[in-house]
């Protein structure tokens, strides 16, 4: 049984925001989880992991993009749990660059395999043809397809929530597959809220969501996604840092700091009714700073402190 606390974190929502009667918001620490496999990646795992035993198998393949949470938590889960691992990377450019990409570098020391594929080729990597060329090449293995979510990552994060958090009205959530986020509506209570912040532009996440689960106590917004998946500007990198001087509490760029950005304004705008209580769930994702500050250096922009 894995304990996560809960961190009361409105002292500073009420200082920045200079409310009084603002709404209680606490963080559920799933980024203390583990030092490696990351928040909600360990969830996603944890029952996937058990199938490859169960399943009298030795090898795990999966895939990603070139600074994926989702590789760096498997490569270190894999290793932990003597499971064999090869992670399918979009973009043959990154092939001789692994030593300058942190997260790649980390997976290849971890154990993993990492085989460099076209974007092109990436695009066709559901499809049956594509499974039996990499069956060719690696004989058989356990397949968890990108962002790891499958049924049995959904039932993982089924265990996010405890009895406990059923004081809370409001659960806010980061969304990219929306496999966490499916698994959070599963074992919510009726009278409990789940809003979803994607890290992605559109709605077609609503059709992903539903695909997992019945309930329709939730709504996904993507106000707070900055633009797109892993874009980022200087005022969401100051608000990171801030929140990080004022808490001590670590952001990520992708998926947390987006979420607790959009949670402040959201509550700036009166969305959550007085009183509310809120609980945002810090799913992780840490490991992806150092090479989004590679990537904000390139551009001249603040770097995210670590
Ligand atoms: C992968 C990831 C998410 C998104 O999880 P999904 O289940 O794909 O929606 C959210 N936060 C962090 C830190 C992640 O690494």
């Amino acid at each position: 049984m894995i304990s996560v606390s809960n961190q009361l974190i409105n002292i500073y929502f009420q200082e920045y925001l200079n409310l009084k009667d603002f709404p209680e918001i606490s963080l559920k620490r799933e980024d203390q989880i583990h030092p490696f496999v990351s928040g909600n990646k360990f969830r996603k795992l944890k029952y996937n992991l058990k199938a490859v035993k169960d399943q009298n198998r030795h090898t795990l393949l999966t895939f990603g993009g070139a600074f994926s949470n989702h590789i760096a938590a498997t490569a270190s889960a894999g290793r932990e749990y003597g499971i064999q691992t090869i992670g399918i990377i979009r973009g043959e450019e990154l092939e001789d660059k692994i030593d300058k990409n942190p997260t790649l570098a980390f997976a290849k020391a971890q154990g993993m395999q990492l085989q460099f594929i076209s974007r092109e080729k990436y695009k066709l990597k559901d499809t049956p043809d594509i499974l039996k060329y990499f069956k060719k090449c690696f004989g058989d293995f356990y397949l968890l397809p990108e962002g790891g979510t499958n049924s049995l990552a959904v039932k993982g994060c089924e265990e996010i929530l405890t009895p406990q958090d059923t004081i809370f009205d409001y659960i806010c959530v980061p969304v990219g597959t929306g496999g966490t986020m499916a698994g959070i509506v599963n074992s919510s209570k009726p009278h409990q809220r789940i809003v979803g912040f994607s890290a992605l532009k559109g709605n077609f996440l609503e059709k992903e969501i539903k695909k997992w689960t019945t309930k329709t106590n939730w709504e996904i917004t993507d106000a707070f996604c900055f633009g797109g998946y892993a874009k980022v500007n200087e005022e969401l990198v100051d608000f990171i840092n801030e929140f990080k001087t004022k808490t001590n509490i670590a952001l990520d760029p992708i998926y947390t700091g987006k979420m607790l950005y959009g949670i402040f304004e959201l509550a700036k705008s009166g969305f959550f009714p007085k009183n509310s209580r809120i609980l945002a769930i810090h799913t992780g994702g840490l490991q992806g700073i150092q090479g989004m500050n590679l990537q904000l250096k390139k551009k001249n922009l603040p770097l995210i402190e670590i």
